[in-house]
C-alpha cells in the first residue's frame, strides 16, 4: 500500500481586510468673529478705562442726562426724518409748518396744550417745536406730494424727505392699522430695531433714535458729532462707518450707559470738540485723546 505523504496544514491566506469606511470628521464650524466684542476685547486690553474715563469726564463737563420722553414715537420719527442731512433748526421749522398745516384735534399723550411751547431733547440742536397734539398723519399721510413738499420745504430736501415721510406713515398704517408706533416699546431691542427699519427709508440711525428716545431701548444712533469725537478720542476705529460704530457701541457700553453716552457725545461734539477748531485746552478727555497725542493711553 501507498504511503500517503502526510499533507502538512497550510495556514489559510490572511483574510482581506476590507476597508473600514471612515467616518467624515465632522468639521466644528467656526463661529465668526462677532467685531464688536474683538474690538471691545482689544480696547480693554490695550488702552484700559477709555470707556469709562470718557464717560466720568464728560460727566464733569455737562452732567449725567436723565432719560425723559419728549415726542411721541411718530412724531419722533417724521421729525428725524426732517432732520437727516439738514440742521435741526431747520427741521423744525418744517415739522411745526406740518402741524399748522395739518393741525390734529388730538391731545398729545407727552405734553397738554397748556405746557410751556417749545421743548426739545437732551442733545438736539435746535430751539425746540412747539408742544400741543401732532401734526393729523392721516392728512399728512394723504396729502398731493407736491403740496407736502411745499408745506416741509423750510426743513431742506424736501422733494427727498416729503415721500420718504409719506412712505413711513402708509406703511405704519398699513402694517398697524393706525399710525402709533407706541407697541415697540413693548419689543426687544433687535426686534423693535428690524420692524422699523424694515420700512423703507428709515435706517439704523433714525430708527435707533426713535427707539431710544421714545422708549429708552439700549441703543446708540452714530451721527456725525458721535462718529467725529469717538474717532478723535479712539473710541473706535478711524475707518469705522456708522453702522460699524453702532455695533461697536453696542458691545462696549452696558446697556444703562448707553443714553448717557449718546446725549453727552452729541453735546461734546457741539459745545467743544467742534469739527474745525476743537477746545482741546478745555477739556476733560484731552489726557486720553489720541487726537491730542497719537500715543496717549
Ligand atoms: S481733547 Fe480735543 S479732540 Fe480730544 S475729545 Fe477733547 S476736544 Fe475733542
Amino acid at each position: 500500500m501507498r504511503e500517503v505523504p502526510e499533507l502538512h496544514a497550510v495556514p489559510p491566506p490572511p483574510a482581506k481586510r476590507r476597508p473600514v469606511a471612515r467616518r467624515p470628521v465632522a468639521r466644528r464650524k467656526r463661529k465668526p468673529a462677532d467685531p464688536g466684542r474683538t474690538w471691545a476685547r482689544r480696547l480693554a486690553r490695550y488702552r484700559p478705562g477709555l470707556v469709562a474715563d470718557t464717560l466720568g469726564a464728560m460727566r464733569t463737563m455737562y452732567g449725567r442726562p436723565v432719560w425723559q420722553r419728549v415726542h411721541d414715537p411718530t412724531s419722533e420719527l417724521v421729525l428725524t426724518i426732517l432732520s437727516q442731512n439738514s440742521a435741526d433748526i431747520n427741521a423744525e421749522k418744517a415739522f411745526d409748518a406740518l402741524r399748522a398745516h395739518f393741525p390734529s384735534t388730538r391731545v398729545s399723550s407727552e405734553r397738554q396744550a397748556s405746557e410751556p411751547s417749545r421743548v426739545n431733547r437732551p442733545g438736539w440742536g435746535g430751539t425746540g417745536i412747539e408742544g400741543g397734539a401732532p401734526p393729523d398723519w392721516d392728512a399728512v399721510e394723504n396729502a398731493p406730494l407736491p403740496e407736502l413738499i411745499d408745506v416741509i420745504r423750510p426743513g431742506g430736501l424736501a422733494a427727498q424727505k416729503a415721500p420718504r415721510i409719506q412712505a413711513s406713515l402708509r406703511a405704519v398704517r398699513e402694517l398697524r392699522g393706525d399710525h402709533s408706533l407706541e407697541f415697540l416699546g413693548d419689543l426687544p431691542a433687535t426686534e423693535a430695531l428690524a420692524w422699523l427699519t424694515a420700512i423703507g427709508g428709515i435706517g439704523r440711525k433714525t430708527a435707533s433714535v426713535v427707539l431710544l428716545f421714545c422708549f429708552g431701548t439700549p441703543l446708540m444712533p452714530v451721527d456725525r458729532h458721535v462718529e467725529r469725537v469717538s474717532k478723535r478720542i479712539g473710541l473706535i476705529p478711524p475707518k469705522t462707518d456708522a453702522l460699524a460704530a453702532h455695533e461697536l457701541f453696542l458691545a462696549m457700553l452696558e446697556p444703562e450707559e448707553m443714553y448717557e453716552a449718546h446725549v453727552n457725545l452729541i453735546t461734546h461734539g457741539r459745545q467743544t470738540c467742534h469739527a474745525r477748531r476743537p477746545a482741546c485746552d478745555r477739556c476733560a478727555i484731552a489726557p486720553r485723546c489720541r487726537f491730542v497725542d497719537p500715543k496717549a493711553p
